[in-house]
């Protein structure tokens, strides 16, 4: 390796390596040659060429120029695909002589890159631009930066590991689909701890790349490391499946992207993008389909917790002091937190309803907004406290299928269930229709606003007319839970002041289940 600095604005570094060859890899023989990094002008690039042999090279614009480590001696650089040109992206290997090499060579590799980008973002008015990606586009930097550093620690990633249902069902969905993974490229799409692409790796994956953004990557890279029969066939990537490049297009993607409700924390996009990004016509994706499911339900006992929440501002002389101006928005601000906990499913006054998300379809654009009207038959007379709601996804591996619900009544998953608690309850009769609408609108805190509606027509004066529609109607922000699995019961079994029958757990059927005749599996 030999270092030559030019003057002033050229200057040149190079290395000899001890062969480059075209992505994708053939047999063929590649000869030794020669890493240049460039700047003229202002201008930075890599230039990869034979020492000796046809005089052509090949160029990489350094500002999005990408570098992986394949193996100790063994990288690849891979350049994005410009706007211009939308085909796949460039690449080249590089094959060190040395180890040593191979580490000077990614040193200088982030320094000339670092260097490029800086001046690639000097406006001629001298501001900076930051080149920003989808992901940052679309994100507030301090919610980005609160979520990977949430992820970045290990007690969470044990938390979701310790999860036996979530991570037993994608052991089984990944294993039991052996053909589907076996001699295949796969993308973990956030990976975490690498759990998913060790699993992978294990039904016989050919190669699988683990795309992390946050710091676990490195943790995922120990852990991989420590699993020698496996690691050689798993490449840990840090980034963000938005920014990153790949060598190769993958056969499968697998990951883990479903939050509360199923779209919260927003990373079903990431996962439909990296889809269009990295997924050959044709490939898989696990989980393939998601479902959320809605249905009214029925809890005195939640309710009244709730809005006693907010009585703490009905004191007019809290040290000399009228608190009540803030009553009204106290009591909103605690309807407005969705509650998670895991609920008995007696408590639903009607079959649930589903609304279906194909993530191999699916535009990303589809999930900024999402509309739900609502239509229920309610199967017992009740006060209907709100909208209480919950997700499945489906694993359609070419051997088995296999279901991952976080259903009410099933075992309980990490995710618990969802309600959403309106200020103001609704009275049903058996047989007596709902209707509403749930109207979801993403925002840049890495979820969504949810607006709630209810109505029923009520039974009583006025009938004669067509009856009085009574409705009711809140503003939920799904990134504000409020965590209620601690407090006990969590099966408040005997509901005191509900004086209807409550609806038999046999009774409950989620309609659209059968639709394509897979039954739930746990
Ligand atoms: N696959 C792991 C972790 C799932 S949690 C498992 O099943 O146990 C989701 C992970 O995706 C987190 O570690 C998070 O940091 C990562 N992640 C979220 N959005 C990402 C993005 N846009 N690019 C890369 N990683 C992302």
């Amino acid at each position: 390796m030999e270092v030559l600095v030019g003057q002033n604005k050229q200057r040149e570094r190079d290395f000899l390596v001890a062969s480059i060859s075209q992505l994708p890899i053939s047999n063929n023989f590649s000869p030794p040659g020669v890493a240049r990094f460039r700047s003229d002008a202002g201008v930075s690039e890599l230039q990869f060429s034979q020492v000796s042999g046809p005089n052509d090279s090949t160029h990489f614009d350094l500002r999005t120029a990408q570098l992986f480590k394949l193996s100790p001696f063994q990288s690849a650089c891979i350049s994005e695909a410009s706007e211009m040109n939308k085909e796949n992206s460039r690449g080249i290997t590089i094959q060190f002589r040395n180890e040593e090499d191979s580490r000077a060579f990614h040193c200088a590799f982030d320094q000339w890159k670092k260097e490029a980008v800086f001046q690639g973002s000097h406006l001629p008015n001298g501001t900076v631009s930051t080149s920003k990606s989808k992901f940052d586009d679309k994100t507030e930097a301090s919610s980005a930066n609160m979520y990977f550093h949430y992820y970045g620690q290990l007690l969470h990633q044990q938390n979701m590991l310790q999860d036996y249902v979530r991570t037993g069902t994608y052991y089984a969905a990944v294993i039991e689909n052996r053909a589907d993974f076996a001699g295949r490229v796969v993308v973990d799409v956030g990976a975490g701890s690498g759990i998913l692409s060790l699993f992978a790796a294990q039904a016989g994956a050919k190669h699988v790349y683990a795309v992390e953004a946050s710091e676990m990557a490195e943790h995922a890279r120990k852990l991989i490391a420590g699993n020698p029969l496996l690691s050689q066939r798993i490449t840990v990537i840090k980034g963000k499946v938005e920014e990153i490049e790949l060598p190769e297009k993958a056969d499968v993607l697998i990951s883990e992207p479903m939050g509360t409700l199923l779209v919260n924390e927003r990373m079903l996009e990431s996962y439909i993008i990296s889809r269009d990004r990295f997924l050959n016509a044709n490939g898989k994706m696990f989980p393939t389909v998601g479902r959320m499911h809605m249905a009214p339900f029925s809890d005195e006992y939640l309710y009244t917790e709730i809005a006693n929440k907010a009585l703490f501002w009905q004191q007019q002389n809290y040290y000399g002091v009228n608190l009540t101006p803030l009553h009204d928005t106290a009591f909103q601000g605690y309807f407005s937190q969705p509650v998670v906990d895991a609920f008995d499913p007696r408590l639903l006054v009607a079959p649930a309803m589903s609304h279906t998300i194909d993530f191999t379809s699916t535009k990303e654009e589809e999930l900024y907004e999402i509309d739900i009207p609502l239509k229920f038959v309610a199967s017992v007379g009740s006060r209907v406290h709100g909208l209480a709601c919950w997700f499945d996804v489906l694993f359609n591996g070419s051997t088995i299928q296999r279901w991952l619900t976080t259903a009410p009544g099933a075992p309980t998953t990490h995710w618990y269930q969802m309600r959403c608690v309106l200020p103001q309850p609704i009275y049903v009769m058996p047989g007596q229709e709902i209707t509403g609408q749930l109207h979801m609108i993403s925002h840049k805190a890495q979820s969504y606003t949810l607006y709630l509606t209810l109505s029923a027509k009520n039974w009583g004066p006025g009938t004669e007319q067509g009856g009085i529609l009574q409705t009711s109607s809140g503003k939920l922000d799904l990134k504000e839970p409020y965590y209620r699995m601690s407090q006990l019961p969590a099966y408040p079994l005997v509901q005191d002041q509900q004086p209807h029958q409550l609806l038999q757990t046999q009774d409950i059927q989620i309609q659209s289940q059968d639709e394509d005749g897979s039954d739930l599996m746990q």
